[in-house]
């Protein structure tokens, strides 16, 4: 039987969002995406997005409880009842004992975290060379997956733009807070038995078929 959580851990570029998606999609299961929530308060400029903002900007984490929170109440809109996945949440002890928690209280069994592991240098060049349609949001890389005509989408020739965070300050900021902050969580759930690490360095499609055939079996 397929765990109630799922949750992809790895450092920034690691590929965690684009895994969530397909997974989502087979299981027909809501992909929560915390940096997708937060870049769309920043970008409707509510209270959380104006005080997450230059956080963001500048590649640190979020404060805990302000993530929990937001965390929390997507969980329990009626669509979770079935399953979730966490894509980018947790990233600290803190949020991973809050989604304990969580489960505990909804009487769901342990989540099953997966893991995935990409060299430094592969990480640096997915962040530095991504780039994201503004209309469609498709993603491309400039070094392996350019767009056939510079700087706009193969799909609907909008416009393609590099998200706030991946300069090379914030870049850097991001993978020593994830090696500081995040990478903890791997023992965490080593512990617990719950750990599946994925060769993230393969291409997407190979990730996910394995992925795909390990759960149907699970
Ligand atoms: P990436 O994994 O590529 O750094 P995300 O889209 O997952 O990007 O997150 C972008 C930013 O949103 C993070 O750098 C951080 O500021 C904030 N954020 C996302 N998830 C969390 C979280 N679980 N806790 C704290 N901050 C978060």
């Amino acid at each position: 039987m397929r765990p109630h959580a799922l949750i992809f851990l790895g450092a920034p570029g690691a590929g965690k969002g684009t895994q969530a998606r397909e997974v989502a999609k087979h299981y027909g299961i809501p992909q929560i995406s915390t940096g997708d929530m937060l870049r769309d308060a920043v970008k409707r400029e509510t209270a959380l997005g104006l005080a997450a903002k230059a956080r963001m900007e500048s590649g640190s984490l979020v404060p805990d409880d302000v993530v929990d929170g937001i965390v929390a109440e997507r969980i329990n809109q009626p669509d979770c009842a079935n399953g979730f996945i966490l894509d980018g949440f947790p990233r600290t002890i803190s949020q991973a004992q809050f989604v304990d928690r969580i489960l505990a209280e909804k009487g769901e069994g342990r989540p099953l975290v997966l893991d995935i592991e990409v060299t430094e240098d592969l990480l640096l060049k997915r962040l530095t060379g991504r780039r994201t349609c503004s209309v469609c949001g498709e993603i491309y890389n400039i070094y392996f997956n350019s767009p056939k005509v510079e700087g706009l989408c193969d799909r609907d020739g909008g416009k393609l733009m590099q998200r706030a965070d991946d300069n090379e300050v914030s870049i850097r900021q991001r993978l020593e807070g994830y090696h500081r902050q995040t990478s903890p969580l791997i023992e965490y759930y080593r512990g617990q038995g719950v750990l599946l690490s994925l060769n993230g360095d393969l291409e997407p499609e190979a990730i996910a078929k394995g992925l795909l055939d390990y759960l149907s079996k699970a």
